[in-house]
């Protein structure tokens, strides 16, 4: 007796939210709703109507964080189980324009670090950057890169392999000896059109904001700038984390379409990784460069910002003694200085403390100063808003001294001193000096 097929339409099941996905990239997928069959939350996730879903997965395509999915009923599921078994399923339906964007991404590979250097020697956040590469490059299997432009500076290519890239593309000539956006924009672009990597990384750095800018631009691609984090997701699209809405809230950044997909980190943001010095790779000298009669811009001389004894780098600094508005006048510095002193460190501050004019804009800490990354963070009379947190929860250790309990600074804290800092802050330096003598008599 032979077995009669039963006629069967494939089932299209409705969309729901998987829960705790939802990046709230801004209704993606209620913009490609044929059917305005999503709503959005206050908190920017979507609600299907499932009397309006037809499951025609457009939102689940659209979705960069896979937080849509499809679901069947039960009758359903049985029919797909009896298509199944019939052979009549196909694999996956792909529909020709997200084919189209499939080849095109195929089309790029690797991960970039743009290795920025000034007279021939590069800037940390370069190396810390190549630290972040390697693990998306890890991530995506493919190649950790360096780009180094300059004149003679070969010697950053093996300096990129000892932080663990295993290819460099070099372009030396005069031309680019100091930086100029136009001679690098064009290095970069004429880089980037012939290897296409998937990815490229630029320090949120003076130069680095400068050409990442141009080069996205030129491009036609996307840029995040002053990434927090970094990771990849299941498309092997690149998921770029960084505050926004005046540091409210963190959003997840995607540039799904386009390639290479671009990010600038600022210094301090990212740890710098351990530098192997056998390492060893593969150089590749690229030898376009432009001719210096068609570039405008030309420097006449070099001024470099040295401030005598203000000019200290916080960013760099191993152990850091802010101070807020707590400490009520610039005078009283004095006794936060008298401590980083004890301690070989340096006096930064919140916002609040520079708007005050107690402290030069260069030592604020925070989403609109600096990151810092010290050993040791001593806050003293600040409150610990979100954005003074982002530039500085990543130190070794916190050290939090406040009259309030309910401060949010304690919520990051190592230690915590509940206490007024008149009497905490020289309370410690006079506990320093003394361990330090008695250490000195031994
Ligand atoms: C877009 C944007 C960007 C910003 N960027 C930054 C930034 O880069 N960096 C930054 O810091 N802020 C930034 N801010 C400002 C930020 O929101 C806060 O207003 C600021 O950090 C508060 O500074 P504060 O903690 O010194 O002052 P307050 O919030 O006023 O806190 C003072 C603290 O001192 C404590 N205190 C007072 N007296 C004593 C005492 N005698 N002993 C012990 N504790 C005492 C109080 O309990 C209080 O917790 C930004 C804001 C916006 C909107």
């Amino acid at each position: 007796m032979t077995e009669e097929k039963k006629l069967l339409k494939r089932p299209r099941g409705k969309v729901r939210l998987v829960a705790g996905k939802c990046i709230a990239c801004g209704a993606r997928c209620q913009s490609v709703c044929p059917v305005n069959g999503i709503e959005m939350s206050e908190a920017g996730e979507p609600q299907i109507v499932l009397d309006k879903c037809i499951g025609c997965v457009k939102c689940v395509k659209a979705c960069p964080g896979s937080a849509l999915e499809v679901f069947y009923t039960p009758e359903e599921l049985a029919d797909l189980a009896e298509l199944e078994r019939q052979g009549s399923l196909p694999t996956e339906e792909i529909d020709e324009e997200e084919k189209k964007r499939r080849e095109y991404v195929a089309g790029f590979r690797g991960v970039w670090v743009f290795v920025e250097q000034t007279e021939g020697e590069a800037a940390r956040v370069s190396w810390e950057l190549m630290g972040a590469g390697g693990e998306l490059a890890r991530a995506l299997g493919v190649e950790l890169c360096a780009v180094v432009i300059g004149n003679g500076v070969e010697h950053l290519c093996r300096e990129a392999f000892g932080y663990g890239a295993t290819k460099a593309y070099l372009m030396d000539h005069p031309v680019y000896e100091h930086y100029r956006t136009e001679p690098y924009l064009d290095a970069c672009c004429h880089l980037i059109d012939r290897y296409k990597p998937e990815i490229v990384l630029m320090g949120a750095s003076g130069m680095g904001r400068d050409l990442a800018g141009a080069v996205a631009t030129r491009l036609k691609t996307g840029l995040t700038a002053d990434c927090t984090g970094l990771a990849i997701d299941d498309k092997r699209n690149l998921m770029q984390t960084r505050p926004a809405f005046g540091g409210n809230i963190m959003a997840t950044i995607m540039c799904d379409r386009f390639r290479p997909q671009m990010a600038t980190v600022r210094p301090q943001v990212m740890p710098l990784p351990e530098k192997s010095d056998g390492a060893s790779g593969a150089i590749v000298r690229e030898t376009h460069t432009p001719s210096e009669a068609d570039i405008f811009t030309k420097v006449l001389k070099i001024i470099t910002d040295k401030k005598g004894k203000d000019a200290v780098d916080i960013a760099g600094a191993e152990f850091i003694v802010s101070g807020g508005r707590g400490l009520m006048a610039r005078e009283n510095f004095a006794m936060l200085q008298e401590l980083a002193d004890e301690l070989g460190g340096v006096i930064g501050g919140s916002r609040s403390a520079v708007d005050a004019g107690w402290l030069p804009p260069e030592r604020q800490v925070g989403q609109t100063g600096k990151t810092v990354r010290p050993k040791v963070y001593i806050a003293c009379g600040i409150s610990g808003a979100i954005q003074h947190l982002v530039g500085m929860q990543d130190s070794d250790t916190i050290i939090a001294i406040n009259r309030d309990r309910e401060a949010p600074i304690f919520e990051v804290a190592t230690y915590g001193i509940v206490g007024d800092l008149f009497q905490v802050v020289p309370a410690i330096t006079d506990k320093l000096r003394k361990a330090k003598r008695s250490q000195s008599k031994c």
